[in-house]
């Protein structure tokens, strides 16, 4: 006896012609700080509170789940950043320790204060163009 499972995705013809998102686009969107959908509306009600909804298209930000990722990514693209620049200005130059720290701390904390937020954003945007978690209007799950 064969079961079906409900949990099964089949396509049919409305799962097709459903909205089509684009990563780049909602990426960038995100970035700035706008929604993935239209762009137009603001992504975020406080520093890295993310909004209720978008204010001109009405999207439901409320299933996003960036958690730790735009952490994360913000130590890796900081990193990237300055573990170089300081490997090249010690090797050529060798300023004394002090002097490094007094630049590189102060850089590290402002280029990830301005980083964390637009890389959050990017996140949800993704989250919102792959339909992940509760992004996906087709998932009979709730
Ligand atoms: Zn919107």
């Amino acid at each position: 006896m064969e079961t079906v499972n409900a949990a099964t995705k089949v396509w049919t013809r409305d799962a097709a012609i459903a909205e089509k998102r684009d990563l780049w686009t909602a990426m960038k969107r995100g970035f700035r700080g706008r929604c993935p959908r239209c762009g137009e509306g603001k992504l975020f009600r406080a520093f890295l509170k993310v909004d209720g909804n978008c204010s001109v298209c009405g999207l439901d930000y409320t299933p996003h789940r960036a958690d730790d990722l735009p952490a994360y990514l913000v130590i890796v693209i900081v990193g990237h950043m300055l573990v170089p620049a300081i490997l090249w200005i010690e090797t050529v130059y060798a300023p004394p320790v002090a002097l490094q720290l007094s630049i590189y701390l102060p850089f590290t904390l402002i280029a990830s204060l301005l980083l964390l937020q637009p890389v959050k954003g990017a996140v949800v945007g993704t989250q919102w163009a792959l339909r992940m978690h509760g992004f996906d209007e087709q998932n009979p799950e709730p």
